[in-house]
């Protein structure tokens, strides 16, 4: 039987700390009364990090950080020494898509790997990793509309796939068999969060949310006929932390998402909660034939081609039956992303 771990066992170390979705896994984690380490590439960011948290009234001298990078050996050891438990959700996550498709596969790989190892010679009883739907939902001859959950893989040797989703699935395959061979299943977790909006904590945001800012501001007249299952960042957070304190959670893949959306539909939420913006947010949606003769000559069109034509459906309701979190209406998570972006001055 795995461990539960509560507050009162140690500390919990959170890697990439300061990125969107980690620090409101941090913030749920104080606010649930643990004690948190995080990893962050530079102190000032750890710093920035401490000022938001003590912002959102969070009991911010529990928390303390220390450096550490995921393409480099040093600074894991001492990272994880002390912790019963690691999240570890850093994962290079850019929205331009290397030409490579195996560029990426080194850090997340790799990365994920080095941290794992540390936490098991540190004796940590619960390792959870962010991995994603793109390690579940892609492979050649999808049906237009797609359900999936738990056992669904990608096949990372699909042509149309981006260096992330290679990268995401690769990293989640090898965590696994290495558990496997290690007999450590039953300290093994990972989340694998939607396409994840609601807000940004102190205006930090990931790929993700400039997706909206594009939808926002009009950067294209139409959109990609893409769809995808959205996941509320608070509800996502949340799933990590519910990991930690179920037992039934390990050895298994957290699907974390809610209903899906197109691209078309986040914009049509847009255009009725930000009346004053309807303008310039798109109406249209382009046709598949336009979309695949576009993408040939635009890298970030050519990013999303795996995704044209097709709507996947997230089977999670067996996470919301094991850890209790719900998942917030999309739309909510969609006009919170859009609300945050406006807030801090980013549209
Ligand atoms: P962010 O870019 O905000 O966060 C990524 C974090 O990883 C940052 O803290 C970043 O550090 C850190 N990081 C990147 N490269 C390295 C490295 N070489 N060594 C150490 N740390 C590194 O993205 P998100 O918060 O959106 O993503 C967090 C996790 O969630 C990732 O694993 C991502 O794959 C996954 N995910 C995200 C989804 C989304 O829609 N946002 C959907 C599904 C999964 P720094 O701050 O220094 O850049």
């Amino acid at each position: 039987m795995s461990a539960v771990i509560s507050p009162d066992m140690g500390s919990v170390l959170v890697t990439g700390a300061s990125g969107f979705i980690a620090r409101h896994v941090v913030l749920q984690l104080l606010e649930a009364g643990y004690r948190v380490r995080g990893t962050v590439r530079s102190a000032s960011k750890g710093e920035d990090l401490r000022g938001a948290l003590a912002g959102q009234g969070a009991d911010a001298a529990r928390f303390s950080f220390c450096e550490a990078d995921l393409d480099r050996e040093d600074g894991w050891a001492e990272a994880v020494r002390g912790c019963v438990a690691v999240l570890h959700v850093a994962s290079p996550f850019p929205l331009g898509n290397p030409r490579d498709r195996e560029a990426l596969v080194g850090p997340a790989r790799a990365g994920t790997l080095r941290v794992y190892e540390a936490a098991m010679a540190a004796g940590a009883a619960r390792f959870v990793a962010t991995s994603s739907i793109v390690a579940m939902v892609y492979r050649a001859n999808r049906p237009a509309e797609m359900r999936f959950g738990e056992g669904d893989w990608t096949d990372p040797e699909w042509a149309p796939l981006t260096a992330y989703a290679v990268s995401k699935t690769r990293a989640e395959q090898a965590l696994w068999a290495q558990a496997r061979s290690d007999g450590t299943l039953e300290r093994i977790t990972t989340v694998n969060p939607g396409f994840v909006l609601g807000p940004a904590l102190d205006g930090v945001f990931g790929t993700s949310l400039e997706v909206i800012g594009m939808i926002l501001t009009g950067k294209y007249p139409a959109v990609p006929p893409t769809a995808y299952p959205v996941a509320d960042v608070r509800d996502v957070a949340g799933v990590h932390v519910r990991a930690l304190q179920t037992g039934e959670a390990a050895g298994r893949r957290l699907l974390a998402a809610g209903e899906t959306l197109s691209l078309k539909e986040m914009a049509e939420t847009l255009r009725a909660a930000f009346p004053g913006r309807a303008r310039r947010i798109p109406r249209l949606q382009l046709p598949v034939w336009a979309v695949r003769a576009l993408a040939v000559a635009d890298p970030a069109l050519r990013a999303v081609r795996a995704d044209f034509g097709v709507r996947p459906l997230a089977d999670a309701a067996y996470v919301t039956e094991m850890t209790g979190v719900r998942f917030r209406p999309s739309g909510e998570a969609v006009v919170a992303a859009a609300q945050s972006l406006i807030d801090t001055g980013k549209v």
